[in-house]
């Protein structure tokens, strides 16, 4: 039996750490107190969230209870937010001023909303993708004034995948209840798509010219009454959803934490930092230092099973796996009412059997992970 050490603390409950709390419940124990900083005990699940807003899904079945993995896992849950990291008197701060020390540290926080400052400037209502619990809420109120407003114009600004997920929602979610409005999707000169297949661009691309949705391919800052274009455009809106892809926090600077290129925590092949071997991080708030990860749940997933590993595996003193990610991911992006594209390197396939796929795949793993008790979050505000 291996000594008992200092406390084990998980901060944030994405994807890879609902793979660590599953291997606690089943057994895994280590012999550390071990701990989940979360300031939500409600994990909504952003593969569904497209689908909640086109009226698929309730809100309980796209969220999973943390407090109910933590309870089967023996992990005892604190409900707060980090604040701080300082790596070297390995310590966290929290939002509600209390500060933790721990012996092994395991980051998955997830990511910021990026390029808010450049949107910032206009005058109209901005919904930033993340943190989701927010949009969600902002969300219905943004659908309500849809309704009630004539002629309503949403811009939905980054073309990656979520922004392509969110426009399609939206016009959809819109033809529902509020005739007459309408969906842009704003893309930077990068295009529609950046990191997938030329055909599946195209092919994303005829289905939002089929919808109606018009696509707009330059870099947009917030002005009076909407956005500015690069091309000297102005785009008039009634409000803007930010889809405009991943930053991380930014308390990461000062953490004393190596930081990869693009300011997130740089780990190795091991999901261990490069600096610290007593702080691991996975999902989108690190960054490989040997391969070019996008910032997608798919990784974070598959990350999850090696990172359960790894952290019991440093408690007992015993040697680390390596996370090595497939050479092509699959994606199957939601595009309306039960249709979906599959983008899997070069290969695209449009239809309903993708959504059908998707639907399944989506709700067995927020079933494999205990959907919460329904009811209590749809009547949150
Ligand atoms: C609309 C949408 C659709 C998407 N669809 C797909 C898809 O189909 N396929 C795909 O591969 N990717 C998809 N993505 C990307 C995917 O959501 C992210 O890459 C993934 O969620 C990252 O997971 P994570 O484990 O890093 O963190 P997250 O799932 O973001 O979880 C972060 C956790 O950390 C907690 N947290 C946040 N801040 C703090 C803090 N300060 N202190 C403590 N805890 C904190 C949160 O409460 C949460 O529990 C989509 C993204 C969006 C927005």
């Amino acid at each position: 039996m291996p000594p008992r050490t200092g406390p084990l603390l998980l901060a944030g409950g994405g994807h890879a750490h609902l793979a660590v709390l599953a291997a606690l419940a089943r057994g895994e124990r280590p012999r550390a107190e071990v701990s989940l900083v979360v300031p939500d005990p409600l994990q909504i699940y952003s593969g569904m969230v497209p689908g909640w807003m086109t009226g698929h899904y309730t809100l309980d079945e796209c969220t999973i209870d943390l407090r109910e993995l933590a309870r089967r896992a023996g992990v005892r849950l604190m409900l707060d937010a980090v604040t701080g990291i300082d790596a070297n008197r390995r310590r966290i701060e929290l939002a509600g001023g209390d500060a933790l020390d721990y012996a092994l540290l395991s980051l998955d926080l997830g990511s910021q909303t990026a390029g808010l400052g450049a949107l910032g400037s206009s005058d109209r209502p901005l919904l930033p993708i993340r943190p989701l619990r927010e949009f969600v809420v902002h969300w219905r109120q943004l659908l309500a004034r849809a309704v009630a407003t004539p002629r309503f114009h949403l811009v939905v600004v980054g073309a990656g995948a979520a922004g392509v997920e969110v426009a399609f929602a939206a016009h959809h979610a819109f033809a529902a209840r509020a005739h007459g409005a309408s969906v842009t999707l704003v893309g930077s000169a990068a295009g529609l798509l950046p990191g997938h297949a030329p055909a599946v661009a195209r092919r994303v691309e005829t289905l939002l010219g089929e919808h109606r949705i018009r696509c707009v391919r330059a870099a947009a800052t917030g002005a009076s009454g909407g956005l500015l274009l690069e091309t000297g455009e102005r785009l008039a809106a009634d409000a803007i959803v930010a889809t405009t892809g991943a930053a991380p926090p930014a308390w990461l600077r000062g953490s004393g934490l190596a930081l990869g290129a693009a300011g997130f925590v740089a780990v190795g092949a091991d999901h261990a930092s490069v600096s610290h071997p007593e702080v691991f991080a996975a999902g989108d708030v690190c960054e490989r230092d040997d391969v070019l990860l996008p910032r997608a749940g798919v990784h974070a997933v598959r990350a999850g099973p090696v990172l359960a590993h790894n952290l019991l595996a440093r408690l007992a003193g015993k040697p680390t796996l390596r996370y090595t990610p497939r050479a092509r991911s699959l994606y199957l992006l939601a595009t309306g009412p039960r249709h979906a594209v599959l983008s899997w390197g070069s290969l695209c396939v449009a239809g309903r059997a993708p959504w059908y796929w998707k639907d399944r795949i989506d709700r067995r793993y927020v079933r494999r992970h205990g959907s919460r008790a329904p009811g209590t979050l749809e009547r949150t505000p």
